[in-house]
């Protein structure tokens, strides 16, 4: 597989020497190494300005830790059939563990509820090394690096569509793509149309439970971010998440 280079930035053109992944999960070397490609990439300045100063600055609870404050690469089984898309890494949660919704509340909520529904092996991510493993689920982003108030600019997730066409080229089992909230809906309709794979007009709406059928291309199915602004509020809760990977389940076994 080859990724291709953008003229405009040169994510992928960056070929220094591999680090070890935090929290990498098997799978085959190619996605092994364009992984450790992408955690050397500084293409987006305000977001790596935003990701050092979050490891610099750090909150109380966490003080004493060191951060990852580089981009945080898809996580769990390469073999997987369900992909996951969210948003992009929280400044003291996936930016310091090095481990997509890894140490935070929202990823407290989203593991219990993938552990209910038998793709996680248990139901907490607290860092890597922890023991945490996926079962058919793995889960991307479209923005690698923590922004400001969880806000990626569309010329940074321009950039960073890079690194999401190359790990969804390297997981060529995926049937679904539940996208967590408008953004990963977005983005991942922008990555079925580079992929050749005709969108419709109007264009598929995100909402919550929404499904789209497109010729050629995985179902993707949406669902609430599971962000605390949703969960706290009960926009999001447990047992409606149950019922979007319930049907994942269901669509996975279906194609
Ligand atoms: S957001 Fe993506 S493209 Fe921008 S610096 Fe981070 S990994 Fe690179």
């Amino acid at each position: 597989m080859v990724v291709a280079a953008r003229a405009e930035a040169d994510p992928v053109a960056l070929d220094r020497r591999p680090l070890r992944i935090a929290g990498a999960q098997g799978g085959p070397r190619a996605l092994r190494a364009l992984q450790a490609r992408m955690v050397e990439c500084r293409a987006c300045p305000r977001l790596v300005a935003w990701r050092e100063e979050a490891a610099r600055v750090k909150v109380r609870r966490f003080r004493s830790e060191t951060y990852w404050a580089r981009p945080v690469p898809g996580f769990g089984d390469p073999r997987a059939r369900l992909v996951l898309i969210g948003l992009a890494p929280a400044a003291h949660g996936g930016n310091r563990t090095g481990r997509m919704f890894t140490g935070d509340r929202s990823g407290d909520f989203l593991y219990a509820a993938l552990h209910r529904a038998g793709f996680a092996s248990q139901p907490t991510s607290l860092r890597p090394g922890d023991g945490l493993r996926l079962q058919d689920a793995f889960i991307v982003a479209p923005c690698r690096c923590a922004p400001p108030a969880n806000m990626p600019r569309p010329d940074e997730l321009r950039r960073c569509s890079t690194w999401l066409d190359g790990e969804m080229a390297l997981l060529p089992r995926t049937r679904v793509v539940l996208a967590l909230g408008g953004v990963g809906w977005d983005a991942v309709l922008q990555h079925f149309a580079r992929r050749g794979i005709a969108i419709p007009r109007p264009r598929p709406r995100f909402g919550h439970g929404a499904v789209a059928h497109l010729s050629g291309a995985p179902v993707l199915l949406g669902s609430y971010h599971v962000s605390q602004q949703n969960t706290n509020t009960g926009k999001l809760t447990p047992s409606m998440l149950d019922s979007i990977l319930s049907l994942a389940r269901d669509l996975v076994q279906e194609r």
